[in-house]
């Protein structure tokens, strides 16, 4: 299958459990996760209009973001990320869906205030409870968004997580209604109230199930772009 019928079958995949769990079909945004994919097949999605994209790696997405000036492309950073790092991010990305420290968020806020521009960013939250998972605790959500407020240039966007790795759809579909009661309680409570309306969750293996339980950001790279080499194996140097 080439990138653009995969796309398509992803799109219409999305399309189908947003109308299953009651909301418009286009309620859902996709992100494409283009880490390890040269920046060559990345253009084939972009071509079928696919701007929205996601790396993990700050070095990976600044040499795609320079290899793909000429299109206009949004670039997520979704990847931990190291707050020596934050210059290189904001070179490229135009979000961040990985902030999990208060350090982090002042880090960048400082870049930012310099720069004189603000970054959309949701709040990492480990749902999994495994210790290998970056992320807030959920019981540390509210205490570090009264924090956030106070770094003018980060606008909290919402919340993203990652599910246990497991085929068990039970466990999935708990870490992603956990992220679900994270966000509905911070909507009640935290100072930047409404704004916080995303939950970033799904990814190639389990993106139904996480639309289903309210997803409104999926992240998926290898049901478009086929499965990477191997698990830790780069196509790109990092
Ligand atoms: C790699 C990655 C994804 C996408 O995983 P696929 O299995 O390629 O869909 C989503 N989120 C994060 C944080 C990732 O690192």
């Amino acid at each position: 299958m080439t990138v653009a019928a995969n796309l398509e079958k992803t799109r219409a995949t999305i399309r189908e459990a947003a109308a299953r769990s009651g909301r418009a079909p286009d309620a859902v945004r996709l992100v494409l996760v283009s880490k390890t994919v040269s920046p060559e097949r990345i253009r084939e999605a972009i071509w079928e209009g696919q701007t929205d994209l996601g790396e993990n790696k700050v070095q990976e997405g600044r040499s795609k973001a320079e290899a793909l000036a000429d299109l206009p492309v949004r670039w997520s950073m979704i990847g931990h990320l190291q707050t020596n790092k934050v210059k290189d991010v904001l070179r490229f990305a135009d979000e961040v869906q990985s902030l999990d420290r208060l350090s982090l968020a002042e880090a960048l806020d400082k870049r930012l205030q310099h720069l004189g521009r603000g970054l959309d960013v949701l709040v990492q939250v480990n749902t999994s409870g495994e210790a290998s998972k970056y992320g807030l605790a959920p019981q540390d959500v509210s205490a570090f968004l009264k924090d956030v407020a106070a770094c003018d240039a980060i606008r909290p966007k919402g919340f993203m997580t990652l599910a246990t790795f497991t085929p068990d759809e039970a466990e999935v579909r708990r870490c992603f209604r956990l992220l679900r009661d994270v966000r509905d309680r911070a909507r009640q409570d935290a100072p930047q109230g409404a704004a916080l309306a995303d939950l970033s969750m799904g990814m190639s293996g389990d993106y139904p199930w996480a639309i289903e339980e309210g997803a409104t950001i999926v992240r998926v790279g290898q049901a478009v772009f086929g499965p990477r080499p191997l698990p830790d194996s780069h196509y790109w140097p990092s």
